[in-house]
């Protein structure tokens, strides 16, 4: 098992910037152990940017500003900020994160179904009808649900195959606050949320769960089983807790 070097080395600085007209200080923390830029909102310490070692400076203020809807509603919900997004509903030109990438909805008439949702490159294809009163976060939903089943089942027949592991079934499910479970009688259920977080955090999840069906516990051999499959799961576990809060409201109303 390849062991995470212990190295905290940590460079702090503090900064300015504007998000929809608002100045708010953000703290820039230099990490000798981030591999990707990470953005953390708290209650006490406000929006934290935790860059690695060889990350530009100057890419920042592009970074903070793609992410401006993200950093006003956390900040929102943390009591520091007026978010103008916090009340309201999904509209075209919106996004919604999928694996790791920000999808864009776009209204689209499809000739053979009234009430479709279709992947297309970077962009939601969405029927028009779908855009009317209240329909479309189920109708995101309905389509996540899809994806999810069809993405984690596979990942998960291709995982179990290399951890020699067999499970059941798997069910999607819309838990508030898991990300999975694994059953006694070997079924794993997951959060179609998961659809929303990058590709190594839904293998981490997945990959977690199937180790359960060696041990049934969280004891230090099982985050060994977990370690040998998965060497990013410190990582990966960190950013599940720091978007929980973000992720599990995403469409729910
Ligand atoms: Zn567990």
């Amino acid at each position: 098992m390849a062991r995470e070097t212990r190295h905290q080395a940590t460079t702090v600085e503090k900064r300015e910037t504007s998000i929809n007209g608002q100045t708010i200080t953000y703290t820039v923390k230099r990490s000798l152990r981030a591999r990707y830029v990470r953005l953390e909102v708290r209650r006490q310490t406000g929006l934290t940017v935790v860059v690695p070692r060889s990350y530009k400076i100057g890419q920042l203020p592009g970074l903070l500003e793609s992410k401006e809807r993200w950093i006003s509603s956390n900040l929102a919900r943390c009591g520091n900020f007026q978010s103008p997004y916090a009340e309201k509903e999904l509209g075209s030109g919106d996004t919604v994160p999928y694996i790791g990438r920000d999808l864009k909805l776009v209204k689209r008439e499809n000739h053979s179904e009234v009430d479709s949702v279709a992947l297309e490159g970077n962009t939601l294809a969405v029927s028009p009808i779908l855009f009317r009163n209240g329909t479309l976060e189920l109708a995101l939903e309905h389509w996540y649900r899809a994806e999810a089943a069809r993405l984690i089942g596979e990942r998960a027949h291709k995982l179990s195959a290399q951890m020699s592991v067999s499970y059941k079934s798997i069910t999607i499910r819309g838990q508030k606050t898991r990300w999975g479970s694994c059953s006694h009688k070997k079924n794993l259920s997951f959060n179609w949320k998961l659809l929303m977080a990058p590709e190594p955090v839904i293998d981490y999840v997945v990959i977690h769960e199937l180790a359960h069906l060696e041990e049934m516990n969280h004891s230090k051999r099982f985050w060994e089983l977990v370690a040998q499959h998965c060497h990013r799961w410190r990582e990966c576990k960190e950013w599940l807790k720091q978007h929980e809060a973000n992720l599990t409201a995403k469409l729910c109303p």
